[in-house]
């Protein structure tokens, strides 16, 4: 009796290791899924994004998986718009982008603080 589980904390192992969340099939044509249609967007030490994608119809899913130390998987799984490459992909996920109005809407409100009672009120209220 041969043990297979390999004990490995990289995201795409662990990944491949949950079929539950990892489809074996397309949902769409029922094309069988090879290794080589997953591929990594991003990948850091706790935390990774992948793209399933079909071969056979183009559909696609997106991935975002964490792993904290103990090795357990928390996984969400994403319909993706093929129309999106994922080196755009990679693209987006670099830049971090904040809201032009959030950041005035903030800095006129600090404005307005004279005392930590009005910095307090403004943030927790
Ligand atoms: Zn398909």
């Amino acid at each position: 009796m041969k043990n297979k589980i390999k004990h490995s904390n990289l995201p795409i192992d662990l990944l491949k290791q949950t079929p539950e969340v990892l489809p074996k099939y397309c949902d769409r044509c029922g094309n069988h899924y090879s290794e080589t249609d997953l591929e990594q967007i991003k990948s850091e030490s706790t935390k990774a994004s992948f793209r399933l994608g079909c071969k056979s119809c183009g559909n696609s899913y997106i991935f975002h998986i964490n792993t904290p130390m103990n090795g357990i998987l928390s996984a969400r799984r994403f319909p993706f718009k093929p129309a999106i490459t994922t080196k755009e992909l990679k693209k987006f996920s670099k830049s971090t982008t904040i809201d032009t109005d959030e950041v005035i809407d903030l800095y006129s409100s600090l404005k307005k603080v004279d005392t930590i009672e009005d910095f307090n009120k403004l943030f927790h209220k």
